[in-house]
């Protein structure tokens, strides 16, 4: 059980199972743990609403890449006086809203992109298990500069992989 652990991406999801895919990586499934408590008045409900997938990239194992697949369940909220009806248990601990992968490989691909560029760092995180394109390498930039202000330094990469690309042909 403890091994399992291992797999999680983060200390808010318990790993239910971790399966071989077709493709020759991970698929990590589990649950959101604690969960079903609604963010409005702190109440723990036992009436699910429904429940829905949500797939992320994150770290890989072995040089095979790894897919957590997160049952994120919606809960209706049993308190009588709260005025929120339904919510969602929350991954925001996780990943950001629509990401494709975790935060902590989202971290990664921006630390490369930084470093080395939209192409190199495609071509690095592929060795590194982790397929990302150069197109998510800059858009990921992008929305990180964009959080802490930093739309010139954006400009400055784009700028800068144009012109290499310029200069190679
Ligand atoms: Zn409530």
């Amino acid at each position: 059980m403890s091994s399992k652990k291992h797999w999680s991406p983060g200390s808010d999801v318990a790993v239910q199972s971790v399966e071989r895919s077709e493709r020759g990586g991970w698929i990590v499934s589990g649950v959101l743990a604690p969960n079903g408590i609604c963010p409005d008045c702190g109440l723990h409900s036992r009436r699910r609403h429904g429940w829905r997938r949500r797939r992320l990239q994150d770290y890989p194992a072995h040089g095979d890449e790894v897919t957590v697949d997160l049952a994120i369940c919606r809960w209706r909220c049993q308190a009588p006086a709260c005025p929120r009806r339904t919510f969602s248990d929350q991954i925001a601990s996780i990943a950001r809203p629509f990401a494709r992968r975790t935060s902590r490989v989202g971290e990664i691909v921006t630390h490369l992109g930084h470093a080395t560029g939209g192409r190199p760092a495609e071509r690095l995180l592929h060795r590194l298990g982790l397929g990302v394109s150069d197109d998510t390498v800059l858009r990921q930039l992008k929305n990180r500069a964009q959080d802490s202000g930093e739309s010139p330094t954006v400009i400055g990469i784009d700028d800068w992989s144009w012109r290499k690309s310029q200069t190679y042909g």
